[in-house]
Parts: C-alpha cells; sequence; structure tokens
C-alpha cells in the first residue's frame, strides 16, 4: 500500500532521511522505533506529505504522492494522521470534529457525517462526550477523539506519531487499546512510539531508525530478542 524507495530529505545541510525503503502491506501494522532525532516523525510527515522529500520516490496506493490540490486532500483523507499534541479544533465541539472534514471534503451530507461520527465515538468510547468542547475532556479523552476524526475520512491507512506522549500514564492504555483494536480490524498503521508493550502486541514489524537511516527491521519478538545492530542493541538497552 505505501512503498518508499531511495528517499532523501535534507533540512539545509542536516541530512535526515537516507536512503529509506520500505514497504508496506495492506494491513500491516509497522511501529517505528529510534533515537530523538533520528528522523521517525519525519518519514511519517512525508508519507502524507506534510513534508516534501528532495529524492526517492513515495508510492501510496500505486500512485506517486501528488504534490498539490484535490489530489493531495484525497491523500491527506486516505492517510489519517494522529500526532502527539491532539490538534483538535478548540471552538467545534467534538462531534463537530469528527464530522467538519467529511462534510467539507468528502462532500457527506451533515447528517450523514454526524451519525458517522457518533459511530466512531462510540466505538473509541466516547460517545458521551460527543457535545463537549476539546478542553473539558481528559488528554486520553481527546486523543481518542483525534483518532475518530482521522477514521471519519475512511482512510486506507493510519499514522500515529507518539500518540500518547504528552499523555498522563494513566490515560496510555486507553489510547492504546483503541489502537490495538484498530490494527485488530485490518487497518494499515505505520506507528511511531515509545511504548514496547505495543510494539511486542500489536506490530507485524518492528523498523528501527538512526540518524535518518532504516537500520533494521524485523518482526517484534525477533527485534526484542536478538537486535542485530549494535545501535538497535544500545538503543534497547536504554529503554528496556
Ligand atoms: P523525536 O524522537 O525527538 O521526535 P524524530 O526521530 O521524530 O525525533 P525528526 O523530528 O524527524 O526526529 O527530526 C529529524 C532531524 O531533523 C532532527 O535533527 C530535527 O532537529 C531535524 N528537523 C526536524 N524538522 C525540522 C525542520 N522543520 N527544520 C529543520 N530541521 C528539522
Ligand atoms: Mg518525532
Amino acid at each position: 500500500l505505501i512503498v518508499l524507495e531511495g528517499v532523501n530529505k535534507w533540512f539545509g545541510s542536516l541530512h535526515v532521511l537516507r536512503d529509506v525503503d520500505l514497504s508496506i502491506s495492506r494491513g500491516e501494522v509497522i511501529v517505528v522505533i529510534g533515537p530523538s532525532g533520528s528522523g521517525k516523525s519525519t518519514l511519517c510527515r512525508a508519507i502524507n506529505r506534510l513534508e516534501t522529500i528532495d529524492k526517492g520516490r513515495i508510492v501510496f496506493d500505486g500512485q506517486p504522492l501528488p504534490a498539490e490540490g484535490r489530489a493531495l486532500a484525497r491523500l491527506r483523507s486516505d492517510v489519517g494522521m494522529v500526532f502527539q499534541s491532539f490538534n483538535l479544533f478548540a471552538h467545534k465541539t467534538i462531534v463537530q470534529n469528527v464530522s467538519l472534514g467529511p462534510v467539507k471534503v468528502r462532500g457527506e451530507s451533515p447528517a450523514a457525517a454526524r451519525e458517522h461520527a457518533m459511530a466512531l465515538l462510540d466505538r473509541v468510547g466516547i460517545a458521551d462526550q460527543a457535545a463537549k468542547y476539546p478542553a473539558q475532556l481528559s488528554g486520553g479523552q481527546q486523543q481518542r477523539a483525534a483518532i475518530a476524526r482521522a477514521l471519519a475520512m475512511r482512510p486506507k491507512a493510519m499514522l500515529f506519531d507518539e500518540p500518547t506522549s504528552a499523555l498522563d500514564p494513566e490515560m496510555v492504555g486507553e489510547v492504546l487499546e483503541v489502537m490495538t483494536s484498530l490494527a485488530g480490524e485490518g487497518m494499515t498503521m505505520v506507528v511511531v512510539t515509545h511504548e514496547m508493550g505495543f510494539a511486542r502486541h500489536a506490530a507485524h514489524r518492528v523498523v528501527f531508525m538512526a540518524d535518518g537511516q532504516l537500520v533494521e527491521q524485523a518482526p517484534p519478538t525477533e527485534f526484542f530478542a536478538n537486535p542485530r545492530s549494535d545501535r538497535a542493541k544500545d538503543f534497547l538497552s536504554k529503554i528496556l
């Protein structure tokens, strides 16, 4: 579904993605880990073209990433993204946050979009919060609302960039639970996270990045039991 070939990206003289090759199948769940500054966020952002790349190619669903216009808007709805900060519209209610995109971008009727939004809020366990404003919700509830908002666009893939890093510890579980169930339903997912429990249980493949390079990738059992590179061994010894 997503193919990166020889992807390179520079920020000025800083080479942040180096010859990244990565192929993600439909229904696959990839967890990306690596030290701070290794390029994990840049990789995610490149996949839905929040960042441009300088060299190489990214293909989504058989098409090179579009540069602009309606095709780019379609890409952004096909590839949902959830960030560390929840990025909800502060002056819209939760159900408005979830139904706005489908009405504006997908041309759904307000009634249909609202009905779908309520079903999604129910699915992430916060249907009872629908009429509230983001600031009235806990961090975990806001992040679940952000996930529902991305799902409302009926994406073919979801990118998560440290979705639980800004949460109080007691709220991490409820967000991971939603993500785990999404993975179980066959959603294609790229997840940057430090939650190694999620990586072990939900990932099909762990990708380890360092200095902009994809250093190694393996199924979680293999990766955690037997990391091959010194960089990965060193990283795991610090976080596990
Ligand atoms: P973290 O774990 O801290 O989130 P990361 O692996 O997500 O790190 P990136 O955010 O992708 O790393 O950043 C990779 C490198 O690119 C870092 O050195 C960062 O400082 C740099 N960088 C990121 N965004 C920009 C930008 N807009 N302009 C200049 N440099 C940037
Ligand atoms: Mg990051």
